[in-house]
């Protein structure tokens, strides 16, 4: 089961990619910081800032390595200490305490990234909580105490607080639309395997009535439909004489043939209706209803009169095919039980044969 696990979420788990941006974006903001601690004598943080920009200046070469592993480790480790050490000298006043809250977000989407998939880590959730703790802590701390720095000028602490909550906000935005787009992302492609049969790679009948129930408002009244319901004959003796994997190799042949018409035209549409079952549409102002039946007659003829190659061995089948026309609108539930029907008409008399609606 972990297994599995494993490859779905290596399937479908986005790529991580910090970039050369966001860590510029996070030197530039340590080095825009320098000269304010520096001119304000905020001489622990004057320090610190320098360790900080070496930092983000070294962070540079992971991210050329692509180790984001190591990345994230250090620059969170980083961001971390960095804010601790301004709440706690500088206190509340300066706005340092936003970044407990970009923290917990950044921290959320980095796990989503680098965990097994939806399932939040351990480690992560107590930092989470030690976060939290380090918000109210300071928060209660410093109604009853003074920070050990203080800049005279009013307007100090008051630029600090605009600049800090926006490089929160900037941050908190940023890693909110990036988590959006990888959702996104994960939900067209959950939804493309969803409607994707396996062995063949054909769309399949889930994915047919989505794709019909998009198109049936775009269909002109000037446009022609036909349905082929096609299914192999005597399949389960194939199975019984060649194998299941024979068999395979006969559904992957004839999807591959169906595949290959819809290719060169669009006006086709094919799909894996299920088990040994095809269904082909045709939508388009091209083919009348006589001009159709040739084309359905002629591919059936072909498709059973070829064989498949499978170790060595030459695999002959036939298909039957029950074909339905409706011109204006698709009705899709209808033409396919209309067109199943006709099918079996064609294997009562005998299969490898194509019956039309009359
Ligand atoms: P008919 O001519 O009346 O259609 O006879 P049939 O043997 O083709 O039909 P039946 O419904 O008796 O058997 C269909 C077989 O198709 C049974 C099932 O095991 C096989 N089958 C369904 N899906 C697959 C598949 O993905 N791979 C393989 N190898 N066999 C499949
Ligand atoms: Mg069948
Ligand atoms: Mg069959």
């Amino acid at each position: 089961m972990d297994k599995i696990t494993d490859e779905v979420n290596g399937y479908f788990r986005p790529e991580l990619k910090f970039n050369y941006k966001s860590n510029t974006f996070l030197l530039m903001t340590h080095v825009l910081f320098a000269p304010m601690y520096w001119y304000y004598h905020f001489d622990i943080l004057f320090y610190y800032n320098f360790i900080s920009i070496f930092v983000f200046t070294y962070l540079y070469l992971p991210l050329k390595r692509q180790e984001q592993k190591k990345y994230l480790i250090i620059s969170f480790s980083e961001i971390y200490v960095y804010m601790i050490l301004n709440i706690a000298l500088l206190g509340w006043e300066y706005g340092y305490q936003t970044y407990c809250l970009g923290f917990i977000i950044c921290l959320l989407l980095c796990d989503f990234y680098m965990g097994k998939g939806l399932r939040v880590n351990r480690f992560v959730k107590v930092t989470i909580a030690a976060d939290t703790i380090v918000f109210f802590a300071f928060r209660i701390y410093f109604y009853f105490n003074e920070p050990l720095y203080h800049a005279k000028e009013p307007y100090v602490a008051k630029t600090f607080y605009v600049c800090n909550s926006l490089v929160s906000f900037i941050m908190i935005i940023a890693v909110t639309a990036k988590f959006i787009s990888i959702v996104y992302d994960l939900e067209s492609k959950l939804l493309n395997s969803a409607s994707t049969d396996t062995l063949t790679g054909l769309p399949n009948r889930r994915k047919m009535y989505m794709v019909v129930d998009d198109e049936r408002s775009k269909i002109s009244r000037d446009e022609f439909v036909a349905l082929a319901m096609m299914d192999i004959d005597h399949f389960k003796v194939v199975n019984d004489t060649y194998g299941h994997k024979a068999g395979d190799e006969v559904l992957k042949d004839l999807a591959m043939k169906l595949e290959k018409i819809a290719r060169e035209n669009p006006a086709f549409q094919v799909f894996r209706w299920g088990g040994e079952e095809f269904v082909m549409i045709y939508t388009g102002k091209f083919l009348n209803r006589n001009e159709s039946e040739i084309f359905f007659k002629d591919l059936q003829e072909k498709i059973s009169n070829n064989d498949v190659e499978y170790k060595g061995k030459k695999i002959a089948y036939t298909i039957t095919m029950g074909v339905t026309f409706y011109e204006g609108k698709i009705e899709l539930d209808k033409m396919v039980s209309a067109s199943d029907e006709l099918m079996y008409v064609g294997k009562e008399h005998g299969r490898n044969c194509v019956v039309f609606e009359n």
